[in-house]
């Protein structure tokens, strides 16, 4: 026999309701520090008191980046599943939940506007589209982008914000890997600037194509970029991997980045590089030979 017995009641929370409006507050991942929610918009959400980079929507990014109004281009494009695939659930499903919960078609919003009063092509992935992943459509669209800044002569801005290759389009996922980077080395033939800039995270297909592609490729601090994961490359190699492995910084001191910088001087980076570049193309061009074309087949 028990001495002592205790009643098994779950205790109940005082009060359901919450007397803090949902959404007034964050707090920072990294600090823990308590932020009030308008001050980290102005901040570019970037937290005040140690410099966390909170993740931007495509949207916010753009609007971060142009200096007013943009125009966007091939908002409609949508993916058609192509293979009709499945896993936990139907590829349709998730398309249409992430459609819904983004008001976005795919992971990429692609838009032309003024960089410091420069025409420029910008193209930002949305990472809660289905993970910022690179499918068929987001592809197709930045290929466009590049396209049209080919056409009007134009620098191209890629902000890249992915986990890779979306496994639900298969191989032809990994096509526009190969598609979009002969549009870059075609737009790198017609003398154009193409600045790359790369946040947490940037991997899989998308780091192994466009975003190391960049004239200058640029990140922001702290970002996870890299191609597998940590724990596939340790369990290949059968190593342990550095501290600070795949981050920003470490990539930078190895020679894979150029720059480093924080997101509220961002703007200001991208504004002097263009500026550099487009005065550069003014300069009457080198003649050079010509470059030879691969052959029709
Ligand atoms: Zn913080």
């Amino acid at each position: 026999m028990a001495w002592f017995k205790k009643p098994r009641k779950p205790i109940e929370p005082p009060d359901k309701q919450s007397r803090v409006p949902e959404g007034l507050w964050v707090k920072c991942p990294s600090c823990a520090q308590i932020i009030y929610n308008k001050d980290l918009a102005s901040s570019l959400s970037v937290c005040t008191k140690c410099a966390h980079h909170f993740r931007l929507s495509a949207a916010e990014r753009l609007r971060m980046l142009f200096d007013g109004e943009w125009q966007e281009h091939d908002r409609g494009l949508r993916s058609t599943d192509p293979l009709g695939f499945t896993d936990t659930k139907p590829y349709r499903e998730r398309l249409d939940a992430s459609i819904a919960s983004t008001g976005l078609n795919d992971a990429v919003i692609t838009a032309t506007g003024r960089i410091g009063g420069m025409e420029a092509v910008v193209a930002a992935m949305e990472y809660g589209f289905i993970g910022g992943s690179m499918g068929v459509v987001v592809g197709e669209k930045i290929t466009r982008a590049i396209e049209r800044a080919l056409e009007a002569r134009m620098p191209v801005v890629i902000v890249s914000c992915s986990g890779g290759a979306r496994m639900m389009e298969g191989a032809l996922s990994l096509m526009q890997m190969a598609k979009i980077s002969a549009a870059l080395a075609r737009l790198d033939r017609a003398k154009l600037p193409y600045i790359s800039v790369l946040t947490d995270p940037t991997t899989g297909g998308v780091t192994a194509s466009f975003a190391m592609l960049g004239d200058v490729n640029i990140a922001e601090p702290k970002a996870l970029i890299g191609f597998a994961g940590p724990r596939v490359i340790e369990q290949t190699i059968r190593q342990k991997l550095p501290e600070g492995f795949q981050r920003s910084e470490f990539l930078l001191e190895h020679g894979m980045l150029d720059i480093v910088v924080d997101r509220r001087e961002l703007k200001d980076v991208i504004v002097r590089m263009l500026g550099f570049a487009c005065a550069a193309r003014e300069t009457p061009p080198v003649v050079e030979p010509p470059v030879a074309e691969p052959a029709k087949t």
